[in-house]
């Protein structure tokens, strides 16, 4: 695959660090990137920032050079891919309390406790060896767009779920070598901490996440199946670069291994799912029966 360069970049970043007056900072926040023209989505917090954001090469130049002037994000690390165009509709940037919500009662600040951070390169050697545990630190439903070979699904359908799901089902792990992985790497910053203070012993955490470890020019994706989810326009991004690409997700009707999505065709639903060009016409686009028949009125 040769990488052109294209006229618009998506960036992904976070950064824990204490914002004094996050809700100022974020009111000011918006005002200069609407008037830089990104588009995007950030989370400004107490304790940092997370953010993605498409623009221009020119816009996304000027936004990373203007957050690392501002000392609190001097060694903020930014994820770049090339794109066509805008991968959002809108900016957002909305002060939260905490970056990613997670139900646990003791905190968790990444710049106190955390897992072991690997490489690329030190996460494909551990994860081709058969004594380690590997979590997936996102959704149910963006592990089955696609995994590393060999990790635990989690049965959790968003994040604050993860403490519960743990502790039910992962307890007899704590003496093995774990290794947590998500996006870009924000969510396992508040996992790891959690499964040390739930006394896992060896706790390991992909630094970058998999987007990272998609550009690694060594491992180049290697032992990553099927596509990664991403909170974007683009829905799905390819990870492994070497020539054992496989697909692992299925067709929502019919179960066909499949690796193309759309949004359901009624509007207030809107539900992203995989979809074979069969099943689309059959289905007029349409996720469900339900769904159908709110819009065109009649029974499939
Ligand atoms: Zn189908
Ligand atoms: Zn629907």
């Amino acid at each position: 695959m040769t990488e052109e360069s294209k006229d618009y970049r998506i960036l992904l970043y976070y950064k824990f660090v204490q914002i004094p007056d996050p809700e100022q900072f974020t009111a000011e926040h918006l005002q200069y990137c609407k008037d830089l023209g990104v588009k995007g989505r950030i989370l400004i917090a107490a304790e940092g920032i997370n953010g993605t954001l498409s623009g221009t090469v020119e816009q996304t130049e000027k936004y990373m050079n203007d957050l690392k002037a501002n000392p609190l994000f001097a060694d903020i690390v930014f994820k770049i891919d090339e794109a066509d165009g805008h991968a959002f509709k809108k900016i957002f940037v909305r002060y939260r309390k905490e970056l990613v919500t997670f139900r646990y009662e003791k905190p968790l600040d990444p710049n106190v406790i955390g897992g072991k951070r690997l490489s690329p390169k030190e996460w494909h050697d551990l994860l081709e060896r058969d004594d380690v545990v590997v979590i997936d630190g996102r959704n149910d439903y963006e592990y089955d767009i696609g995994h590393f070979r060999g990790a635990i699904r989690p049965e959790v359908k968003s994040f604050r779920e993860f403490p519960e799901w743990i502790r039910n089902n992962l307890s007899e792990y704590k003496d093995k070598k774990v290794l947590t992985y998500c996006t870009g790497g924000i969510r396992c910053e508040k996992l790891t901490g959690f499964l040390i203070h739930e006394g896992f012993q060896d706790v390991n955490q992909l630094e970058g996440g998999i987007v990272t470890y998609g550009k690694d020019p060594e491992v180049q994706g290697h032992l990553w199946d099927g596509k990664c989810y991403v909170f974007d326009e683009r829905i799905a991004v390819p990870i492994n670069r070497t020539d054992e690409d496989v697909v692992i997700a299925k067709c929502h009707h019919c179960g066909k291994t499949e690796d193309r999505y759309i949004n359901c065709a009624n509007p207030v639903c809107n539900k992203q799912h995989v979809c074979c060009t069969d099943c689309e016409e059959e289905h007029q686009s349409f996720c469900s029966d339900e769904c159908r028949e709110a819009v065109l009125g009649v029974k499939a």
